[in-house]
């Protein structure tokens, strides 16, 4: 039987009847009906495959992301090029897990019943189109604002390889292998060391800064250099002011080592210049499965780029700073980067007004604040 193409239009006309079915098939014989159900069966299946490798209006291709292991796929080959029924090609299904890890598998659906293919389809197709979000907001956390659109971009990779890792250390170790010698962008070629992160993999409070600077690509450490500095030094006056509050315990998780520091992109932009769109899309995958498996308190973000990242929010820094937003039920307080305070020192009070709030979150968050009144910061 030959193919319809595009299968959309097949499918569509074969579901409503509309202007590929003349009345006359209404009352046509058996054998007419069950020709046109097979060819409405085949036209679905033709749309399963083409969902399988990708066929999905404003979705990137599979070839443009290197999602390991899985042979290149070209979207723009014709349907016809493609198997008819039956088994998908061994190429088909690895392009389409790379994607969608989660993603309940489409062979699941039985493979005759058309409106079970259907929803298959349908429910694959939307699953597909649907970018990474944050867990929706808590009480707590700052309502969805009306600036909140996202910036558009390059959908993010996804990398099913780094979905559900062990927490700590042994994560962590998974991760950096599987970053490997990377060269998923551009920022390979400049780079002299990676900075995947680093400090306890088990952290109460974790920060994420945008990207390494000269000192880092030449050392492999995030935060080393003039701002890195400044951060120790922010991070070293809040475990004072824990213990000053009366918390010793969450003091003693406040020091450079005790928690974790890390970026969204792992290798140094050019001239220390904003990361594109395209390579917080190649990198950010790696500072999200970090943090799943630091499994933070609370996170700093230090920025523009990572506050934007981690709370899709593209308002400005000046208007997000201050309030926690949420990132998968963990709390994120959004501030200046240490490399502005150096250039803008006036800047350092409201910085210090957003750790303070941070430390009390974090008291909240491990149980430490005593009942009644909350203490004053
Ligand atoms: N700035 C960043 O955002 N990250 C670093 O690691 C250093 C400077």
């Amino acid at each position: 039987m030959a193919l319809p193409h595009p299968p959309t239009a097949d499918v569509r006309d074969g579901h409503t009847g509309g202007t590929g079915s003349s009345p006359t098939r209404l009352a046509a014989p058996t054998d007419d009906l069950h020709a046109e159900l097979s060819q409405i069966t085949s036209a679905l299946r033709a749309r399963l495959d083409w969902l399988r490798i990708g066929g999905v209006d404003g979705c990137p291709l599979p070839a443009q992301r290197p999602a390991r292991n899985v042979p290149p796929v070209t979207r723009s080959a014709p349907v016809a090029d493609m198997p008819r029924s039956g088994a998908p090609s061994s190429f088909q299904r690895p392009a389409a897990a790379a994607f969608h890890p989660n993603a309940p598998s489409p062979e699941s659906a039985p493979s005759d019943d058309p409106a079970a293919l259907a929803r298959a389809a349908v429910e694959h197709a939307s699953r597909y189109a649907t970018r990474p979000q944050s867990a929706a907001p808590r009480a707590a956390v700052r309502p969805a604002a009306a600036d909140s659109a996202t910036a558009k971009g390059p959908s993010e990779i996804v990398y099913p390889e780094l979905a559900s890792l062990s927490p700590g250390e042994n994560g962590l170790r998974v991760i950096r292998d599987f970053i490997g010698d990377c060269r998923r962008c551009n920022l390979c070629h400049g780079r002299n060391q990676l900075v995947f992160g680093e400090g306890n993999p088990a952290p109460w409070l974790a920060f994420v800064g945008e990207g390494p600077g000269a000192d880092e690509d030449r050392t492999g450490l995030p935060f080393v250099g003039a701002a890195g500095d400044l951060l120790s030094k922010m991070i070293k006056a809040m475990g004072e002011h824990a213990q000053k509050l009366g918390f010793p315990e969450l003091s003693a998780r406040l020091s450079r080592e005790q928690v974790y520091i890390a970026n969204v992109v792992k290798c140094r932009p050019p001239g220390n210049r904003t990361p594109e769109a395209d390579e917080i899309a190649a990198c950010g995958g790696f500072v999200r499965a970090q943090l799943e498996v630091l499994r933070p308190r609370v996170i700093v973000a230090l920025g523009r780029t990572p506050t934007q990242f981690l709370l899709q929010n593209a308002a400005p820094l000046g208007r997000l700073r201050g309030q926690f937003g949420d990132w998968h039920g963990v709390p994120v307080m959004p501030t200046y980067h240490p490399a502005y305070l150096l250039r803008t020192p006036s800047a350092k009070a409201s910085v210090w007004d957003d750790l303070k709030l941070v430390i009390l979150k974090l008291a909240e968050q491990s149980n430490l604040m005593p009942s009644g009144p909350q203490s004053s910061t």
